[in-house]
């Protein structure tokens, strides 16, 4: 991973000669992630996993509580119930990038955390499945299950999320095969725990199971029905994976995405616009006692050297402020020909890449994140908060399959007017294209769906455009509102949920049963009802910037900084903020 980021610089310095060689690099001796909760005297203070929410703004509660047993998280439910306190249920690490798990107000608030809830994992081999505590964590579960001798079908791509977490938020792996990608629809049981009347003692635990009419709307539920407690998942026999990518050229997506993802149980496409390059994933189950002992250790999620993380990000802020679309455009090429050239973190032995396929466990295939246990103390995820390291936004929209191809055709014209305006996103994972199937959940997929991820930079000032925003505002709202996408509801931007509610079929059903389970809303707050309710909020200068609103008026953007609201240059009603060297105060509105 280190020699990565190195091309990445020395491709840099080639093309910024007056790269300052040593830029001001704060290292410290970070290791392992921290927690996203700081408390002293006064109250705690809630982060995410990147240490920044859409808003930027802290998110406070007055205290936090530790249960390590279901009893202690159902008095903990009580407590906040009989004391009218507000609560929300957080993780060990916390990964949600929207505001879901932030509660309302500053003093009656609890937190109760699933850290230390985090032991209990019961396998029923009979029965092919798995029961685990809520706070266990992916890596912990999956590593049980696969020592027992079993197999987790669905799970995301990184490791680092609860099994509570995960499935509250919809995560989901890539499949159209069997029941699909999305973990919650490999669960077969949820025991929550929902506020209740003093006769009940202010809480109680509910076990929901298939018939259960509760069931689909607890099934992803985003924290707001209750304290989910435990989940019982299905299993399958364990079994062995064979992957191999190609990397080729991008011409034909939009017409084959349907039959990768019938042909490839665990296929999924990652597309570079900028270097007209898509890379199919050809992922297959193949018998245990195929030959192999891979894993897939992705390279975005290994342990980078804090010094080259910051070095990267002071890269980045420099092409940047200088706008040179050419220096992202060659780090651009390097970093793609380094995945190339190392399988994206494939290894076939368990330590280096030798050519494919590479075959390994459906344990040590599906799910990653070396970075979590680095021990080194100059090692680090790349975005761990408390270096100067790579900082940036993730969008996530989730089509209707048959609605996909004609987004890709769309985004396609939209490359083809400028393809070098596209290299900002091919520097992170350029689209990754995933597959998931109709879900039952009333929060889940109601129809067979392609996911699309992309990442890209964000500035270490609210208030600072990025080079071609345009781009990847237009791209968002191709996706969420020409193709009526759905957010990802861990990821995204404010403006992504807006309308989101009658994106669902069954909203209102979902909505009908948070009243019932949680009739004062002990688990609600203002945060998470603007993403379930996808609530406008107030406009304000600068908020199209960070995706808190979609502008209407020049000031919206930084027309200091000539930035104007613009239309579209494919999808004409998006309105998006246009960098214009010519100075004009002309609104679109
Ligand atoms: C690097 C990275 C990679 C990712 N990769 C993927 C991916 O491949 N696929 C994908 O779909 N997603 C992915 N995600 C998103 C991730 O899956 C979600 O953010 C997931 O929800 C995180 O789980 P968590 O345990 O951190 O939960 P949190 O983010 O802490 O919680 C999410 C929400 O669930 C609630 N909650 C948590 N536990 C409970 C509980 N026991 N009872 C009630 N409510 C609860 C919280 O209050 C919060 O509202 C990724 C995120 C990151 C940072």
């Amino acid at each position: 991973m280190g020699s990565f980021w190195i091309w990445w610089i020395v491709a840099v310095i080639h093309i910024l000669p007056f790269y300052d060689s040593n830029p001001l690099i704060q290292t410290i001796h970070a290791r392992t992630p921290q927690s996203p909760v700081q408390c002293n005297q006064s109250g705690c203070t809630l982060q995410n996993s990147y240490g920044a929410w859409g808003d930027r703004k802290d998110c406070y509660a007055l205290n936090i509580t530790y249960p390590t047993t279901e009893e202690q998280l159902r008095l903990a439910v009580s407590y906040a119930v009989q004391n009218n306190l507000k609560v929300k249920v957080v993780t060990k690490l916390s990964h949600t990038i929207p505001k879901l798990a932030c509660p309302e107000g500053k003093t009656n608030t609890l937190l109760i955390s699933t850290e230390k809830y985090d032991s209990g994992i019961q396998i029923d081999a009979a029965n092919l499945a798995v029961t685990a505590d809520s706070g266990v964590g992916l890596r912990a579960l999956i590593d049980a299950v696969e020592s027992a001798g079993f197999s987790l079908v669905a799970a995301p791509y990184w490791e680092g999320v609860s099994i509570g977490g995960l499935i509250s938020t919809g995560a989901h792996g890539s499949s159209w095969w069997g029941k699909g990608g999305a973990v919650h629809d490999h669960v077969l049981g949820l025991k929550v725990i929902v506020p209740a009347s003093e006769s009940e003692r202010y809480a109680k635990i509910l076990w929901l199971e298939a018939l259960d009419p509760l069931f689909n709307a607890a099934k992803v539920s985003l924290g707001v029905l209750g304290a989910i407690s435990k989940v019982k998942l299905s299993l399958e026999h364990r079994f062995k994976r064979s992957i191999s990518y190609n990397f080729t050229d991008d011409a034909h997506i939009e017409d084959v995405y349907i039959n990768h993802a019938k042909q490839y149980e665990f296929a999924d496409i990652t597309w570079y616009p900028s270097k007209h390059t898509a890379v199919y994933r050809y992922d297959s189950r193949v018998p245990l006692d195929a030959s192999g002992n891979g894993i897939y250790d992705f390279i975005g999620f290994q342990a980078n050297s804090i010094l080259i993380s910051e070095s990267v990000r002071a890269a980045e802020n420099l092409l940047e402020n200088t706008k040179s679309v050419n220096g992202k455009c060659l780090t651009a090429a390097t970093t793609l020909e380094y995945k190339k050239l190392v399988g994206n973190g494939l290894k076939n032995n368990g330590l280096i890449f030798t050519g494919y396929p590479v075959v390994g466990h459906q344990g040590k295939m599906q799910t990653s994140g070396s970075c979590l246990y680095s021990t080194r103390f100059d090692t680090a995820c790349a975005w761990d908060p408390r270096i100067k390291g790579l900082f940036f936004y993730e969008s996530t929209a989730i089509f209707p399959a048959s609605r996909f191809g004609n987004f890709i055709r769309d985004v396609r014209k939209l490359r083809d007017l400028n393809p070098e305006n596209f290299c900002g996103v091919d520097n992170y994972n350029g689209i990754l294209i995933r597959f998931i199937k109709a879900s039952d959940a009333y929060l889940g997929q109601s129809e067979d769906s392609v996911v699309i991820d992309f990442n890209y930079y964000r500035a270490n000032d609210a208030l600072t455009p990025r080079l071609n925003e345009d781009v990847w505002e237009e791209v968002e709202q191709l996706a969420f509102f020409k193709y009526g996408a759905k957010p990802h509801w861990a990821k995204n931007r404010n403006l992504a949920f807006l309308g989101v509610q009658h994106k669902y079929p069954k909203f209102n059903q979902f909505i009908a049963i948070k009243h019932k389970l949680d009739p004062q809303s002990v688990f609600s707050s203002t945060w998470s009802e603007e993403i379930l309710y996808g609530k406008e909020s107030e406009k304000f200068d600068g908020c199209a910037l960070e995706g808190l609103c979609i502008c209407s008026e020049d000031r919206h953007c930084s027309p200091q900084m000539g930035y104007y609201c613009r239309q579209g240059l494919v999808y004409k009603e998006a309105r998006v903020c246009r960098y214009s060297s010519s100075i004009t105060t002309t609104s679109i509105a």
